[in-house]
């Protein structure tokens, strides 16, 4: 056999990849018809194939049968040609094109196939019904902004790999048909066939066979790990999406975020994305939830929030103090020189109201005073400490909110998103990194009257849960990552003894029995010398999301579901026929309309 490669029939270069140095070459490319225009006798059409485009030239004299085919050829055709590369005259040259400085003289062309109109253009970037794209997603997928989505995704991906991989991680997987882990989600479940009766669930993360890796002395495991939430619908989630999933051993806090610091820089970076560079600063959850009314906060602009109950307290406002005997706060927003009609002010109560607060009251500053329906309750010194605590000058919007803390902050939180907004205050071109750590191991949950762990339970708490204030005073060595508002990733340092994983199942309602159940085999394994181990998740769909500028992670998804949870392209969920689910021992219950 010889040693030359062989020729492939179809191409011998990539279109997008041919410059002014390839002038005079005989080349071969292969593509769709991206768009086609009759000029002067001539027939030009760009062709695109996965590196870019090229223009190729049909002349009625020197492409011959070529020119005939060229004829009838249709957007998204596909073919395959052959010919010269030449320079364009230099008034055609076309700058905004890498390709731009040549095209492609054909003397030969084979149509390889053809293509229906497509139901949308794919050589534009006009908006398209979302549900008419991921109906037809292998047509949207050919398009420019998604091409390079999915070449951004893959370049991540990669740099996550390497930079592991030279911090000597090893990339392992886990299974998909497994046991319900608790992330707090409700499982997926996949009935057992030769088990009737019995249920697999798809990982919320693979969360307990890390741990178990590090148990298992790997030390240092890295995955790009599919996970399964059956969460309740909203905007901008996905039943499933990707993670990076990270594990070490003999670690404490500042060597899991020294390693996610040194693989999101680099990821940062290859996405052309400029942020702070790392170290990244580190805020404690107490003052996230202070300042900025959110565990995730959004610090690429101010309007921060400011406790103002104690120079408030003893006045004569009714809701103010009965809140304020109540253990309550009385927090406020100095919103700046804002021109807020009566009517509009009150549109910021249903603001509040939206996320959990009861309403807002409002005052201008003045020389001196407020202006406002409840100023005639406050002495003037109080006015003063306020406006003081808030920096409030003339002119200034002050807008309150008084309730139980976590209500306050929560409510303001959303306030202040909302006003960034609407004030524009956002620079949509910077960015923001930041660590919030030192979180509450646990919340109380009101409605069940228990403990929930706030990241998972296996984070391991810092505290005794014997000491003043029990399981609520406890904090835990978790930290997440936050970009912009969002919660790019997170993970904690996790309990590695099985005395203290124990302790944590109690807290939180899990019985000796039933955690033996569900997690004995993390219990056990936690008997057989487990080194201390932590690490972390980042959300691959939300990065890319960020580094390419989209909002939505279905952009950056190459089949997603809707909102809804369904899939336009499969048809997924559907219907099963009886039959297989007899052979799985199941009978449905739901009445199909
Ligand atoms: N398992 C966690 C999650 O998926 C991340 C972690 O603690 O590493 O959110």
């Amino acid at each position: 056999m010889s040693g030359s490669p062989r020729a492939n029939p179809y191409r011998d270069t990539w279109a997008g990849t041919i410059d002014a140095g390839r002038a005079g070459d005989a080349v071969r490319v292969a593509g769709w018809v991206h768009r086609r225009r009759d000029h002067g006798g001539l027939i030009f059409i760009d062709l695109r194939d996965r590196s870019g485009l090229v223009q190729l030239v049909f002349h009625p004299d020197t492409s011959g049968e070529a020119f005939a085919a060229a004829e009838r050829l249709r957007s998204e055709h596909v073919i395959s040609v052959a010919g010269e590369v030449v320079r364009r005259e230099p008034g055609n040259v076309n700058p905004n094109l890498p390709t731009g400085e040549v095209e492609i003289r054909v003397a030969a062309m084979d149509v390889l196939a053809e293509s229906d109109t497509p139901p949308f253009p794919i050589d534009e970037d006009t908006p398209v019904d979302e549900t008419l794209r991921l109906r037809h997603r292998a047509l949207d997928l050919r398009r420019q902004g998604m091409r390079d989505a999915m070449v951004l995704r893959h370049r991540v991906v990669q740099t996550m790999r390497e930079v592991l991989d030279e911090a000597g991680f090893l990339e392992m997987e886990t299974p998909i048909l497994t046991r319900s882990t608790p992330e707090g989600a409700r499982d997926f479940l996949v009935p057992s066939r030769l088990q009737p009766g019995s249920w697999y669930a798809l990982p919320q993360s693979p969360q307990l066979f890390k741990q178990l890796l590090m148990v298992a002395g790997y030390e240092r495991y890295y995955q790009i790990a599919r996970c399964f939430r059956d969460e309740d619908l909203r905007a901008d989630r996905q039943p499933e999406f990707t993670q990076l999933d990270v594990e070490m051993s003999f670690v404490e806090e500042d060597d899991v975020i020294e390693t996610m610091e040194r693989v999101m820089s680099r990821v940062f970076e290859v996405g052309g994305v400029a942020v702070p560079p790392a170290p990244w600063r580190r805020m404690g959850y107490d003052e996230a939830m202070l300042r900025f009314g959110s565990d995730r906060p959004d610090t690429r602009f101010g309007l921060e929030i400011v406790d103002i109950s104690d120079a408030l307290r003893g006045s004569e406002f009714k809701v103010f103090e009965s809140v304020l005997a109540e253990g309550g706060v009385v927090r406020a927003i100095n919103a700046g020189v804002r021109d807020l009609s009566r009517s509009e002010l009150e549109g910021l109560n249903e603001v509040v109201q939206r996320h959990g607060g009861k309403a807002v009251a409002w005052a201008f500053a003045e020389d001196g005073g407020w202006r406002s329906p409840i100023a005639k309750f406050f002495s003037a010194e109080q006015i003063d400490a306020a406006s003081r605590a808030l920096g409030a000058a003339p002119g200034d919007l002050i807008l309150f909110v008084a309730d139980r803390p976590q209500v306050a902050a929560e409510a303001l939180g959303g306030l202040r998103l909302e006003l960034g907004r609407r004030f524009g205050l956002v620079d949509e071109g910077t960015h923001d990194v930041l660590w919030v750590v030192d979180f509450p191991m646990f919340a109380y949950d009101e409605e069940t009257g228990r403990y929930d762990a706030l990241h998972h339970p296996f984070t391991a708490p810092v505290g005794s849960f014997e000491g003043v204030g029990g399981p609520a005073s406890l904090r835990s060595r978790a930290y997440d990552l936050v970009v912009d508002g969002w919660e790019l990733g997170g993970g904690s340092i996790r309990i590695h003894t099985p005395e203290v994983q124990q302790q944590v199942f109690q807290a939180i309602g899990l019985g000796e029995e039933e955690a033996q159940a569900r997690f004995g085999f993390l219990l056990d394994a936690l008997r057989f010398g487990a080194p201390p181990h932590g690490g972390i998740a980042m959300g691959l769909d939300r990065i890319v999301a960020l580094l390419a500028g989209y909002d939505s992670i279905r952009d950056v998804i190459a089949f997603p579901k809707t909102a809804s949870g369904s899939d336009p392209l499969t048809g997924a969920p559907a219907p099963v026929d009886a039959r297989q689910l007899r052979e799985l021992g199941l009978r449905s219950v739901v009445e199909r309309s």
